[in-house]
Formats: structure tokens, C-alpha cells, sequence
């Protein structure tokens, strides 16, 4: 079963990819071929409003073009253990801190390879050395959800703000649990 079945607006955070053995979960842009073809019932009204932001040249900016991916699961490589959508965030929610400072949001952060920074981060913040952490709020819940839940002292978090603007432009920010 595909992960967009179970997650309802997946906002491509790219936690399920770390946990997989098989490297079964990657990351599409959302408006690819790949992520069209999986996309359920569920998102079809998302999938028709950012085809629209497209055609009125708002989601086509490029700000906004492809900066969201979906996490793709390729079913034949798939053992069914479940991990991807455990350690999702959407799925599994986590509690995040509340925070009194914040970054600008840059759309070069979505260039970022975010399974490959989120291990790389765990992994200092596991040696215990002083680590700083710049994500939106869903990369910071997917961060915290792959380290167990936890956040260690030594493990700065840096939050990068998305404004209302940026919510828009984006279906699956519009729906953000992250922002209340
Ligand atoms: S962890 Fe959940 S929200 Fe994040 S990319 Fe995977 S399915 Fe989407
Ligand atoms: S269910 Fe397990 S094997 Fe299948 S994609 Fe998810 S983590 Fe990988
Ligand atoms: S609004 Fe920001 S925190 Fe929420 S899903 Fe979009 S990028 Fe993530």
C-alpha cells in the first residue's frame, strides 16, 4: 500500500526514506509523473488546486515549482515492515518545542537532501558534539520523530518560519498541523 493512502497530506518531510532497508521510499516532486500516478482520492482535489496555481503561474513560480515532493513507495521492493510510516510524522505525530526565535525561510532549503541531513545530524548529535539544526517545522517534527521522539541538549534547533504567503502556495501547507 502506498504511504499516500496512508498519510494524508504528505508534505514530503523525507522521514520515511531513513528508516527503510531497502531504499523502497524516495521523494518525487509533487507535480511529477511518479507522484501523479500515486496520488489517491484524497489528494485529488490538492493535485487539482496546485495544477491551477500552475496554470495562474503562482505555483509554477520558481519559488513554488516542484519545491514540494511526496514520498513514493516502490511496492515490489517493499518487505512491509512498516518503519516508513512509523517514524512519519503525519502518521505518528511528535510533540514539537515551542520557539521564540526564528529564521527566514529560503526556498534553497527544499534543494536540501533532507534523509541524508537528518542522519547526518543524528549522528553528530550522537557523538555529543554541539549540532544546529535549520528546518521547517515538519522537518524539525521528522528529525525529532526519527531520534525517538527526543531532542538532546547538545542538538540546537533552528526553525525556519513559513509565512502564511508560503502556506499558500503549497496544498499540503495549507493543511500544515505544525502551525495552529
Ligand atoms: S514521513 Fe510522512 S509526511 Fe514525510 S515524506 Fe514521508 S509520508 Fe510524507
Ligand atoms: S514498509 Fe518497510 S520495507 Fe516497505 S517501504 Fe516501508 S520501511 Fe521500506
Ligand atoms: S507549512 Fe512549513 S512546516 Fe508546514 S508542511 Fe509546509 S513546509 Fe512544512
Amino acid at each position: 500500500m502506498q504511504l499516500l493512502e496512508r498519510v494524508k497530506n504528505c508534505n514530503g518531510c523525507g522521514a520515511c526514506v531513513v528508516p527503510c532497508k531497502h531504499n523502497a521510499v524516495k521523494l518525487f516532486d509533487r507535480n511529477s509523473e511518479e507522484a501523479m500516478e500515486h496520488l489517491p482520492n484524497h489528494h485529488a482535489k490538492q493535485t487539482a488546486e496546485a495544477a491551477e496555481f500552475e496554470a495562474t503561474g503562482s505555483y509554477g513560480s520558481k519559488e513554488a515549482s516542484g519545491a514540494k515532493k511526496v514520498a513514493i513507495l516502490n511496492e515490489g521492493a517493499c518487505d512491509k515492515c512498516n518503519a516508513c510510516v512509523l517514524y512519519c510524522p503525519i502518521f505518528n505525530p511528535v510533540d514539537i518545542p515551542e520557539f521564540d526565535e526564528w529564521y527566514e525561510y529560503d526556498p534553497a532549503f527544499d534543494e536540501r537532501d533532507m534523509p541524508k541531513y537528518y542522519r547526518e545530524t543524528m549522528r553528530m548529535a550522537r557523538s555529543g558534539k554541539h549540532t544546529e539544526f535549520v528546518g521547517t517545522l515538519c522537518q524539525i517534527a521528522a528529525l525529532k520523530s526519527l531520534n525517538g521522539d527526543k531532542i538532546p541538549q547538545n542538538l540546537i534547533l533552528k526553525p525556519l518560519l513559513c509565512t502564511k504567503e508560503k502556506q499558500e502556495q503549497e496544498p499540503c501547507c495549507r493543511e500544515c498541523e505544525f502551525y495552529k
